[in-house]
Parts: C-alpha cells; sequence; structure tokens
C-alpha cells in the first residue's frame, strides 16, 4: 500500500473525516451529502482523465485548515500582513521541497493554479527582458518614478511581444497564447506544431518557425502530446533566436519528479522558466509552482503583486506535504509505473486495432482518434461514461471535427495507478475501452447523440468493478 492510497493511516484519516463531515453536515448537509457521494463516485469509476490523480489523505487534510483564513500576500520573510510567521514556514518547506525534487535553483509556491503560474512566469519574464531594461533607458529604478508619457511607451512595449507555443490540436495548452485565454490577448502569438507525417515534433521546424518569427518566449509543453520532448533542443533554438525558454510540465511533472524524464527529457536544467500544476501526475492539491534560475528569480518572487493577491496559505502547506512525498523513494516507482502503464494501454488498443497519434506513448498518456469507430470524440465520451469510464474528449491534430466535438478519447493513467493498477489491468481496461466504443453508434443527426445498448453498458460497469474492488481507493477508509 501507498501512501497515497492511504492503509497506512486508514484508521486516523476515517475518524477525521467522520468527524469533518459531521461539523459540514450541522450548517449545509447538502454539501456533506455531495461529499460523501463525490467519494463513492469516484471509488466506482475508472478515472482515466490524464490530467487528474488522487491525493494522499494527509495531503487532502492538510488543506482543511485555518491556514486557510490566514492573509499573507508578499513573499516569505517580506509580507504586506503581520502575523505571518507561520504562512513562512510552510511556503519556505514548499519552496524547499520543490528545489531539491527538481533541482532548481529558485522554486515559487504561491501560484493558485496552472493558469496562475502560467501568468506569474509571462510576467517575470516580460519584467526582466523588457520593464526592468526600459526602466534603466528612461533613467529610473521603479515604474512608478515614470512619467505619464513615457509610462505609456513602457506598456506599449510589454504589450507588443512574441510568444511561440505548440499549437492546440497537436496538444498545446490554452494558456500557451491562443486568443480566447489572456495569454493570447498579452502576446503576439504563432504555434509550431507536429510532423504531419509523424505526428512528433520536428525541432528543425520548430528551429526554422522561430527565426522567422523571433519569439520573446519560446514555451514548450502540452496538455495533449503522448511523447516525450527533448529540451534541450528546445533551449538551443530558444538560445539561437534570443528567447526565454519556459517550459509548462503542468502534465508531467510527476514524471520529472519521479525522475522518469531525465537528462534531456527534464525541463528543469534547461527551461529559464519551469510551470507546473501540483494536483495532475504530481499527486499534490490544487495549485501552481514556478521554478526560475537565478536570473529570473526575483521577478518571479514578485508574483505577488504583480499577477497574484494573497497565497492560499493552506494549499501551500498540502504543496509541502505532496512534494515532501515526492521526494520519497516510492514515488519513483510510481512514477515509472505510470509510464510503464501508459505503454501497457496504448499497446492494448493496438492489438485490437485501435488507432493513437503518434502510433503510442512514451509518457503519460494516450491519444486514441475514436474516428475509425465511426463516433466523433463527444459521442466516444459519453459512451464510455455510460459505462462508468471517466475520460475526456480532445482534438487531435488538424481534427475534422474541431475543439468542441473533436475526433479523439484522450487517456492518462496517474489516477488508476495510485490505486494500484497495474500493466494488465490496463490491458483489461484497453479491452473494456474498445468493447464500448465498438458497440456503440453514433446517431447521423448530431455530432453528440449515438446509442450504446444497456447490456454493454452494463456488462463493462460489472468487468470495471472487479478490476476497482481489486484496486480499493483510500482502502480502509469508511465514512
Ligand atoms: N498548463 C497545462 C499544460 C495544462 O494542461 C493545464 C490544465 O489542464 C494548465 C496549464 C492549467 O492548469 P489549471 O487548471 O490548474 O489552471
Amino acid at each position: 500500500m501507498t501512501a497515497a492510497q492511504g492503509a497506512d493511516y486508514a484508521e486516523t484519516a476515517s475518524s477525521a473525516y467522520r468527524d469533518i463531515l459531521s461539523v459540514i453536515e450541522q450548517v449545509e448537509p447538502r454539501v456533506a451529502a455531495a461529499t460523501r457521494q463525490e467519494l463513492t463516485d469516484q471509488r466506482g469509476s475508472l478515472k482515466l482523465i490524464a490530467s487528474e490523480n488522487y491525493a494522499s489523505p494527509a495531503v487532502l487534510l492538510t488543506m482543511g485548515t485555518w491556514f486557510s483564513d490566514k492573509y499573507a500576500e508578499g513573499t516569505i520573510g517580506h509580507r504586506f500582513y503581520a502575523a505571518c510567521q507561520n504562512v513562512d514556514t510552510v511556503e519556505a518547506l514548499a519552496a524547499e521541497h520543490a528545489r531539491e525534487l527538481f533541482g532548481a535553483p529558485y522554486a515559487y509556491a504561491q501560484p493558485h493554479s496552472g493558469i496562475d503560474a502560467n501568468l506569474v512566469a509571462y510576467w517575470a519574464i516580460l519584467a526582466t527582458r523588457v520593464e526592468t531594461p526600459g526602466l534603466a533607458e528612461f533613467g529610473v529604478k521603479h515604474v512608478n518614478d515614470l512619467s505619464e508619457a513615457d509610462w505609456e511607451l513602457l506598456r506599449a512595449k510589454l504589450g507588443n511581444q512574441r510568444l511561440m507555443g505548440m499549437s492546440l490540436d497537436t496538444g498545446g495548452h490554452l494558456t500557451h497564447g491562443f486568443r480566447p485565454n489572456i495569454s493570447g490577448k498579452m502576446f503576439h502569438q504563432r504555434s509550431y506544431g507536429t510532423s504531419p507525417e509523424t505526428g512528433l515534433i520536428d525541432y528543425d521546424a520548430v528551429a526554422a518557425a522561430a527565426r522567422e518569427f523571433k519569439p520573446l518566449v519560446l514555451v514548450a509543453g502540452y496538455s495533449a502530446y503522448p511523447r516525450r520532448v527533448n529540451f534541450a533542443k528546445m533551449r538551443e533554438i530558444a538560445d539561437e533566436v534570443g528567447a526565454t525558454l519556459m517550459v509548462d510540465m503542468a502534465h508531467f511533472a510527476g514524471l520529472v519528479a519521479g525522475k522518469v524524464f531525465t537528462g534531456d527529457e527534464d525541463p528543469v536544467p534547461h527551461a529559464h522558466v519551469t510551470t507546473t500544476t501540483t494536483h495532475k501526475s504530481l499527486r499534490g492539491p490544487r495549485g501552481g509552482l514556478v521554478l526560475a534560475t537565478e536570473e529570473y528569480a526575483p521577478a518571479v518572487d514578485k508574483g505577488c503583486p504583480m499577477v497574484l493577491g494573497g497565497p492560499l496559505s493552506h494549499v501551500m502547506a498540502a504543496k509541502a506535504v505532496a512534494l515532501a512525498e515526492a521526494r520519497r523513494p516510492e514515488f519513483r516507482s510510481y512514477a515509472q509505473a505510470v509510464a510503464d502503464n501508459a505503454q501497457a494501454l496504448a499497446e492494448g488498443f493496438l492489438k485490437r486495432g485501435g488507432n493513437l497519434v503518434t502510433g503510442g506513448t512514451d509518457n503519460h498518456l494516450v491519444l486514441l482518434d475514436v474516428t475509425s469507430f465511426g463516433l466523433t470524440g463527444r459521442q466516444a465520451e459519453s459512451a464510455l461514461l455510460d459505462a462508468g469510464i471517466v475520460t475526456n474528449r480532445n482534438a487531435v491534430p488538424a481534427d475534422p471535427n474541431g475543439a468542441w466535438y473533436t475526433s479523439g478519447i484522450r487517456f492518462g493513467t496517474p489516477a488508476l495507478t495510485t490505486r494500484g493498477f497495474g500493466v494488465k489491468e490496463f490491458d483489461k481496461v484497453a479491452d473494456l475501452v474498445v468493447e464500448v466504443l465498438s458497440n456503440t453508434s453514433a446517431d447521423g443527426s448530431s455530432k453528440a447523440k449515438y446509442t450504446l445498448p444497456d447490456n454493454i453498458a452494463d456488462g463493462v460497469k460489472a468487468s470495471s468493478a472487479e478490476l476497482l474492488d481489486a484496486n480499493p481507493l483510500y482502502p480502509g477508509l469508511t465514512l
């Protein structure tokens, strides 16, 4: 049993949760009921969402404390509020664990989420590369010392910078410069994609695009690319064009922490700034983290007030606990199992005739093109859910069904690996998924409608239940 599964302290956690729920019940029983139901639902479904996991009871319980009540704007030892000594302790611990775990010179634990971590990173890069030299040109030290006219000139310069990131349909993220997100409104953006033949990143093509576009920021990292990235090559490209390399490892931070990605595949030694979420493969609380070189550290450290207000002190405490867990040897075995299980899932699909984007995986996720089953991503996602399999639809490169209906389903192994699933179980998962999809018929009148016979859904649920019962979530935890 791993700590994340909870068996080590199941009895204590059970009594803690019973007490917590009875307190909530006295105020708003419907919230207590929904909280109980959420555990039942999570225990009873095959969770294959690549961005989700199950944090340990230690991490979850750490979030439910009075740290939530404390304002602590500023940074460690330098706050705009009094009485932050204990917040200083937990924030410093989170940063220390992050530095040690990832081998980073500097870590910032305040971002509330991945999107916040990316905003902090972008503004830290703009501050370092544009604002600070701009102030020097005007002969002042602080923005408040500029005249209105000079401030307008500097603001215009800040708003006239370029960013290059991976295209959405090949696996990039909205925060990598796309118009619906603030990053696309801040920067002129151009995307790099993948090779239409192999589905892989073509580093020569990225270099050629970067030479032409000359971005200030080159972003590497993804939400739905099932392969490893060579960050040494990305850094070479960034250096050649004078860009800052920012890596968003939100999805695969657990594989970096667990030393599955090392050398050129470890982003931290190569990137100027690395961002991540803490709740996906890293298995911590919902939140963000920024790692930086000495050069960018002072600007990142000003995340508050730059783009953040008061940090979520209770979540920073939980980050410290989760990062301490990730430094244990068991986490390396977990991370390796996440990657091995993704391979097993991919092979399971391939041997049953599935069509995978890039032909396979070497990280924690698999992207199945469901058009070979005659379905859209939306139809496949809904049919799988009817059979108790929780996934999410995702665009495939040059997706004919667009970003809403899509043609793909993204599968990730971090959550079920936490439950104890191994390669045998993931082969069975592939079998169940194919069973659902090959028995689902699209309704030609809509990209959302479909039919899945009840007996198939029921049969798959029964087989899933066997797998789930053999690998319980939070074993021994009873409410
Ligand atoms: N960056 C990447 C690559 C992501 O996949 C995500 C979330 O899916 C984010 C950033 C944003 O994270 P959050 O939802 O915590 O804001």
